[in-house]
């Protein structure tokens, strides 16, 4: 009944040996919880939450499946009879229970690295895209390249479905190529032997340091993506990022640089002349213009180089990966384009939940000022880039949400001028539309815990505003 062939860390056919334990009720954890269930495990679920805070398609799935459930907290229960713990993305590794897990021997893993044992045995490819910044954009830009030339390479992990879910769909009968997973820092800090196909890091700034407990940790935690990868393998890394190109792996090693034309590398991918190019095989293939991509900005011209990369070394025409990078548009809450009003564009960013997000978004609009709305919760890191950047780049700020008081005294040391504060989103769309002083960017370089549920119901509420603003305007200019 079990696919595990190798089976190395458990023997599935002794009873005493089936209990995970799965930490979280997350869509990751429902996840490992349906898979696991569907080979014949015996879950045991542990989540921080209460119970009235599971919803009750949750709680009635959990009894219909016969898993044992502990809400409000981890208490030694649910480590009693655990060989393995899967843990969602987010629980930090020197939380009391996941510490003692390790202490008794249990072995303690995210829903990547089982993934990827399974599909392993089942021979089916991943191709894994980290990076502090740009990991989905660059994910499903490369299943966007290979889905384009006939693959079906569906994108999954931190972004939409989780990896367990699609590669249900693949144990039961549907054709997948590739995977195409975004893999986080949380999610490589609970892998031993994941080892992808092909391993994507975009690069590298401070972010998460409290979870990881510091900067060393969580370097090491993105290296864990190329640890394990053998001499069959490729390892797309940046090269204009010292930490993320000085990465040690055993895979091929294929490097993409906006920096440099990459003279001294046997092969890469780079911009000649404003153009997109790879270099593999003594060959060159100029593929599109940089203004030819319908994303905008740098960044994502570093998206751009990462996905082709891997497209190639997948074997597919530079032609299909000409011609699907410029069909390729931004994935929401990552400068979207949502509308204009009154001559004035306006633009979601609310994934730039850091400073260098919102650098990065300033920077897409060249010499172009905007009108920047930022603010939110604060994760106390440095602000000094930004306001530069803030400074150069924006006609005016308006600054929402609890970093309002930090971002407005770091920004005035600055020298930024017109900086206006707010209490709402409306409030700014309003003052925005006011000022019409150029684009107007949603680009908060902040979480938005402190007055939204996420980044994507931040996103939401502001196209609303802006679509709402737009059809009043509408109706009275009729
Ligand atoms: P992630 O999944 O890593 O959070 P996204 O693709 O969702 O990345 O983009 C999040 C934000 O990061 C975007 O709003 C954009 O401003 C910024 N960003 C995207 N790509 C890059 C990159 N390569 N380098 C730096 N910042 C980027």
């Amino acid at each position: 009944m079990f696919a595990f062939k190798s089976c190395y860390y458990w023997a599935v056919n002794k009873p005493e040996n089936r209990n995970v334990t799965v930490f979280g009720l997350g869509r990751s954890g429902l996840a490992s919880i349906r898979y696991l269930k569907r080979l014949g495990f015996d879950i045991f679920v542990s989540d921080a939450a209460p119970e009235n805070k599971v919803p009750d398609t949750v709680r009635e799935e959990l009894k219909k499946l016969s898993v044992e459930c502990e809400f409000g907290g981890h208490t030694q229960k649910c480590l009693a009879k655990a060989k393995l713990c899967i843990v969602s993305p987010g629980m930090a590794p020197n939380l009391p229970i996941i510490v003692t897990a390790r202490e008794r021997g249990i072995e303690v893993v995210s829903d990547i690295e089982f993934a990827f044992r399974r599909a392993s045995e089942a021979k089916m490819p991943i191709v894994a895209v980290t990076g502090t910044n740009g990991k989905s954009t660059t994910t499903a830009l490369i299943s966007h390249i290979l889905s384009s030339s006939g693959l079906c390479a569906p994108y999954c992990g931190n972004i939409g479905v989780p990896i367990l879910e699609v590669l249900t769909e693949a144990e039961e009968g549907k054709k997948v190529d590739f995977l195409v997973a975004e893999v986080s820092s949380y999610q490589l800090e609970y892998c031993t032997d994941f080892a992808p196909k092909v391993g994507v890091w975009l690069n590298l700034t401070p972010d998460h340091l409290d979870w990881h407990q510091g900067l060393e940790p969580y370097i090491k935690a993105k290296q864990k993506l190329f640890y394990k990868q053998g001499m069959s393998s490729f390892a797309v890394l940046n090269y204009d990022d010292p930490i993320v190109i000085s990465t040690t792996t055993m895979a091929e090693i294929f490097p993409f640089s906006q920096k440099s034309e990459l003279e001294n590398c046997i092969q890469g991918a780079y911009v000649s002349d404003n153009f997109i190019c790879l270099r593999r095989n003594m060959q060159v293939h100029v593929l599109c213009r940089v203004d030819q991509l319908k994303i905008k900005g740098a960044h994502n011209v570093e998206n751009a180089l990462a996905a082709a990369s891997c497209a190639l070394l997948l074997g597919v025409d530079s032609k299909a990966i000409a011609s699907a990078l410029q069909s390729f548009t931004a994935l929401e809450h990552r400068l979207e384009f949502i509308d204009t009003i009154d001559g004035i564009e306006f633009f979601n960013d609310s994934k730039a939940t850091n400073t260098e997000s919102t650098i990065k978004a300033l920077e897409a609009f060249g010499d172009q000022k905007v009108v920047l709305i930022a603010g939110g919760k604060d994760k106390g890191t440095s602000l000094t880039d930004l306001a530069n950047r803030v400074r150069q780049c924006t006609s005016a700020v308006i600054l929402i949400g609890e970093a309002a008081d930090r971002f407005n005294l770091n920004f005035t040391q600055a020298g930024v001028q017109n900086i206006y504060r707010v209490a709402t989103l409306d409030a700014a769309v309003k003052l925005a539309l006011e000022l019409k002083l150029g684009p107007v960017v949603l680009s908060p370089a902040c979480a938005s815990f402190d007055m939204f549920r996420d980044y994507e119901e931040r996103g939401h509420v502001f196209k609303n505003i802006v679509r709402a603003k737009q059809k009043e305007l509408a109706s009275q200019a009729k």
